[in-house]
């Protein structure tokens, strides 16, 4: 029998591990010296990466590659299109943003919006928005400030509970109207089948096997063109300045077509470890409650909680025993602090707390997921066995 990885990597939400083809394309790129702003040969040699990338991107997403800006995430990314000024021309600026309550925080705080004209769309207990609350919100707003004067930020997939929106039947929704959809593509992209229909799509290379630290906005056409947030040198057609992170961006295309080629098996893949998960958790902990389980989810998340057991002691113990999970919570700074996710869909806090979340990618095998499963029943008896002692 192989023995055992000492640890154990179920945290592919927060960041997967770096696909082999994007290594092989960083370290070729790393080698080129040229500025790809620069003329002569040495630059010309690295703006021909950054192109090559952006049209490999494009075509992977289904848009003109001149319509991919390059960005050193989805921070930046949403810091970036999350202003008033992405109008579609004709109306100027757009006069409100709608935030679905569960977005991630880098989408949540509505950005360059004033705050008084950005406003939450809320969602139901399986952390669904309800298309028809959010197109009457809409078909108002529209009716005040016109066609065209709404923006409406929406993720395809939430990295805490891994709850699929349904963004067909958003845009449907919102055509008739004008309004600007942006969506938060980064859990969805690579690992569902299909790229969802946005106006705006906002990337990030780290959570498909590309590098930290690179990102990208793909406009669905050239009218939406926002402010640039980052002025300086005028680099990618003036709209984000500063140089082309030329091996991340090269490393961004290899994950990006890697994962959607192979996005039918991981999604079968995942499936199963999903399979053997939950049946395992809910066999250990009668009460267990896995967050968002009715709604369409991503297959490669379970978020659970049992009630009475606090996340972040979980956590520890299970960092201990070489589980390298997360909590449901935002944990930015090393804090765990409560779900906003989690409470939008009205989970009461306690039972908040608690939420673990296990994502899964890839590598990651059976064996993985039932080491996890013994090292969260050898948590749960042990807590058990404190109760009664
Ligand atoms: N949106 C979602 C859904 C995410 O999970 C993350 C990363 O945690 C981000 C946005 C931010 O992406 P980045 O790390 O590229 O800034």
């Amino acid at each position: 029998m192989t023995p055992r990885p000492t640890r154990t990597y179920l945290d592919w939400n927060a960041t997967a591990p770096l696909h082999p083809a994007a290594r092989a394309a960083m370290v070729a790129a790393l080698d080129i010296t040229g500025n790809p702003s620069s003329p002569h040969a040495e630059g010309r040699r690295a703006r021909g990466i950054v192109e090559d990338a952006r049209e490999r991107i494009g075509a992977s997403l289904g848009v003109a590659p001149r319509n991919v800006y390059f960005t050193s995430g989805a921070t930046e990314a949403a810091n970036w299109v999350l202003s008033p000024t992405a109008a579609t021309g004709q109306r100027m600026p757009l006069a409100a943003l709608l935030v679905a309550a569960t977005e991630h925080t880098c989408v949540l705080a509505g950005h360059r919006f004033p705050a008084e004209r950005v406003s939450t769309i809320p969602v139901d207990g399986q952390g669904l928005v309800d298309v028809a609350a959010l197109a009457a919100r809409v078909a108002e707003l529209t009716r005040q400030h016109g066609n065209g004067s709404v923006m409406v930020a929406v993720q395809a997939a939430n990295n805490e509970t891994g709850v699929l929106q349904p963004m067909a039947q958003i845009a449907e929704a919102l055509a008739p109207h004008g309004a600007l959809l942006v969506c938060d593509a980064v859990q969805a992209v690579g690992r569902m089948p299909d790229v969802p229909k946005a106006d705006i799509l906002l990337l990030s290379a780290h959570k498909v096997g590309g590098p930290k630290g690179v990102g990208a906005v793909a406009f669905a056409s050239e009218a939406v063109s926002p402010e640039p947030l980052i002025k300086g040198g005028g680099q990618e057609r003036r709209q984000r300045s500063g140089t082309e992170n030329v091996a991340g961006i090269a490393g961004f295309a290899a994950a990006l077509e890697a994962a959607i080629a192979t996005s039918s098996q991981a999604i079968a893949h995942a499936r199963q470890l999903r399979d053997t998960l939950e049946t395992g958790l809910a066999r250990i902990h009668g009460g267990t409650v896995v967050f968002g389980a009715s709604a369409p989810r991503l297959p490669n998340t379970t978020c659970f909680a049992v009630p009475g057991v606090a996340a972040e002691t979980a956590l520890i113990a299970l960092d201990l025993d070489g589980m390298a999970v997360s909590s449901g919570s935002a944990c930015a700074s090393g804090k765990v602090a409560s779900s906003h996710v989690l409470a939008a869909m009205g989970a009461p806090i306690e039972t908040a707390r608690g939420a673990l979340r296990l994502s899964t990618g890839a590598a990651t095998t059976q064996q993985d997921v039932e080491a996890f499963l013994a090292a969260w029943h050898q948590f749960i008896a042990r807590r058990a066995q404190r109760a009664v002692a």
